[in-house]
């Protein structure tokens, strides 16, 4: 097998022409490649505002508060849950979470959309299930049951006590001589904090496409983070009675289109799909938790599966794949495994090149087989033509669904190809594609979320430092950080999330090592009675070196794939966009490196005063 695919002419035997599906990828790349990039998208922001209203929580009024906190925490989704719950464990009592949201639960207390689940597999993807004695329901929970579980470890460890709520952040800002944060928020508040954890999340902030017109539509619209069931009738599991009469439209066919889509075909009058590049759809196969799985479940069992799975899906070995999911299946294919079984089955070891070429035959092979799933699902030809993906697995984010595909057969439902274009104009009564008027009554943003903008805008407030430099000016040349957590100038300040960290597929893991880590470095300043604790910038540069030299592989990789916020919009650079920001010597590594970092005992690159 592996000698046939390194052989220099293997079209017969693989029963494709690499050569012709390279250039078709590159083909459909250049279609969609955009002057603006990542500047095609619409801030949500003065008369698109609305957009961002929470349509799930009543407003409580309160007085503002004028006090202080030992540590704030501003986001009180995963990253903020585990941070808190690290902090509780080493017995930080004087806590405070800040959230924007009514409710804890971040990313699962905002998208509510018919059809939202894990796409990881829950027993390791929600956060802390062995601290709270909890099983989820399903090998892939759907999001109530994640944002109850995401309200359950708020409640386990006690972080609604002094929690302000429905509070945005406005500013924040150094105070040297008192070595306090003061953060105001737009409640008026007033909060001292010693030190702060930032767990703002990574895609937090919902974007609208530049479309012309995009505010002259009389009709209904909203994003899918704000789903308006007052609107569509029903809940998450569907049955949106609302839409019996409705003609409605969804633009985007990401990760979110692909799990509300089977339901918005099912209850809408008409629906049409908006596509710009189609999704890669892959087997789900979702099931109820099987009470003997669970009565083989010993202590330690979560953090077993989840490094598990993280070494699988990070490319390393595993006598057993406990998950054994789509996930595992295209790494166990793509990656250093399978270099590892051609050079087992070569008796020796492939060089870079042979491995390089390897992995791309192996991806056309495993896209070939998505599009093949297609073709026999979707019994329209031209529809299914329209669905097939041409990049390679991870130019996207792989999506895994049963009924997506199907409900391109329902008479009810037309997918609208935009061959890459994207949507042409809004008018007052619709959608225009080539020229041809859709007449809607609704029209669905699901356009995703924030990614590549700056920090600052991303999170919503300004971070002023030391001596009065604000983080926006700090990283305007890129990210600068010791180990994606503290920054120079900006003491007692940690990031959590995607600012020159490692990311896994399973991101609550990364955000538990370094919540981990953020509590080593409290502990250590609590030991050391230290009251002001800052990264140097030679540990900085360090961090920096390290980064770039990681860099060079997926930025490769990236350049040659479809846009998307994957690859900045396809205008690739160190400083922008979603990998910009990680380690690309992968997670594994970076986790042992913070771990070691603290076995040392040196605090290196760290100044505790
Ligand atoms: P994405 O950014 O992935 O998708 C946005 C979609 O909007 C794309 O299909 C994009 O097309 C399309 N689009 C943008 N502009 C236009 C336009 N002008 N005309 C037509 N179409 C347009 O957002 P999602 O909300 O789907 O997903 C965001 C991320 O959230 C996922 O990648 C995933 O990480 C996470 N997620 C995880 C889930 C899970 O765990 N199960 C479920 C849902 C989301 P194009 O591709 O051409 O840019």
């Amino acid at each position: 097998m592996i000698t046939e695919l390194l052989s220099s002419d293997p079209k017969e035997k693989l029963g494709f022409d690499p050569d012709e599906l390279r250039a078709k990828y590159l083909y459909e790349r250049d279609k969609r490649l955009r002057s603006e990039g990542n500047a095609q998208y619409l801030e949500v922001a003065n008369e698109l505002a609305d957009y961002n209203d929470d349509p799930y929580t009543e407003w409580v009024e309160r007085a503002p508060l004028n006090d202080e906190v030992q540590v704030a925490i501003i986001g009180g989704g995963f990253g903020g849950l585990l941070m808190g719950g690290r902090l509780r464990e080493a017995g930080f009592t004087d806590l405070r979470v800040i959230e924007k949201a009514g409710d804890f639960g971040g990313t699962w207390y905002w998208n509510r959309y018919p059809g939202a689940a894990c796409d990881v597999e829950s027993y390791c993807y929600l956060p802390m299930l062995e601290e709270l004695k909890y099983i989820p329901k399903h090998k892939y929970s759907f999001a109530p049951e994640i944002f109850e579980h995401s309200k359950a470890i708020a409640r386990h460890y006690d972080l609604y006590k002094n929690a302000c709520l429905q509070t945005g952040v406005k500013e924040m800002r150094w105070d040297e001589p008192s070595g306090r944060w003061i953060i105001q928020t737009d409640r008026g508040d007033t909060i001292r904090a010693q030190f702060v954890a930032m767990a703002n999340g990574p895609l937090n902030r919902p974007k609208l496409p530049g479309i012309p017109g995009i505010t002259k539509f009389k009709g209904h619209t909203f994003h899918t983070s704000r789903w308006d069931y007052d609107y569509t009738g029903g809940d998450s599991t569907g049955n949106m009675t609302g839409l019996a009469n409705k003609r409605v439209a969804i633009i985007g066919t990401g990760a979110t289109a692909v799990q509300c889509i089977p339901h918005l075909g099912a209850s809408a009058q008409h629906l049409y799909v908006f596509q710009r590049t189609p999704s890669s759809v892959d087997v789900r196969a979702n099931r109820s938790t099987d009470e003997a799985f669970v009565n083989t479940l010993e202590p330690g069992w979560q953090y077993r599966r989840m490094d598990n799975f993280n070494i699988l899906v990070s490319g390393g070995d595993q006598e057993e794949d406990l998950v054994a999911d789509g996930w595992t299946e295209i790494f166990r294919n793509l990656t250093g495994i399978a270099a590892k079984s051609a050079a087992r089955e070569l008796g020796r070891r492939l060089s870079s090149k042979e491995k390089g070429r390897m992995m791309e035959l192996l991806d056309f092979q495993k896209m070939n087989q998505v599009r093949a799933r297609v073709d026999e699902i979707v019994t329209d030809p031209a529809t299914a033509e329209a669905l097939k993906p041409w990049y390679r697995q991870f130019c996207k984010r792989p999506c895994f669904h049963d009924e997506y595909l199907p409900t391109f057969n329902r008479p009810n439902v037309t997918l609208v190809d935009t061959s890459g274009k994207g949507v042409e104009r809004i008018t007052e009564r619709g959608i225009v594609v080539d020229g041809k008027e859709y007449e809607v009554d609704c029209i669905i943003f699901a356009t995703g979320f924030e990614v590549g903008t700056s920090y600052t805008r991303r999170a919503g407030y300004e971070i002023i430092g030391r001596d009065g430099l604000t983080l926006t000016d700090k990283w305007a040349n890129g990210w600068r950080t010791l180990y994606g957590l503290q920054a120079h100038s900006f003491p007692n300040c940690f990031f959590l999330g995607f600012t020159q960290t490692a990311i896994s597929v399973n991101v609550p893991h990364a955000l538990n090592e370094q919540a981990k880590h953020v509590t080593y470095i409290l502990e250590q300043a609590r030991r050391r009675g230290a009251t002001r604790i800052e990264a140097t910038l030679t540990a900085e540069d360090m961090w920096l070196r390290e980064m770039k030299s990681k860099a060079k592989i997926a930025e490769r990789f990236y350049a040659e794939c479809t846009p998307g916020y994957y690859n900045n919009e396809g205008k690739l650079d160190v400083t922008n966009g979603f990998f910009a920001g990680t380690y690309g010597g992968g997670p594994i590594p970076f986790f042992n490196l913070l771990e070691e970092w603290r076995a040392t005992g040196r605090l290196e690159g760290v100044e505790f005063q």
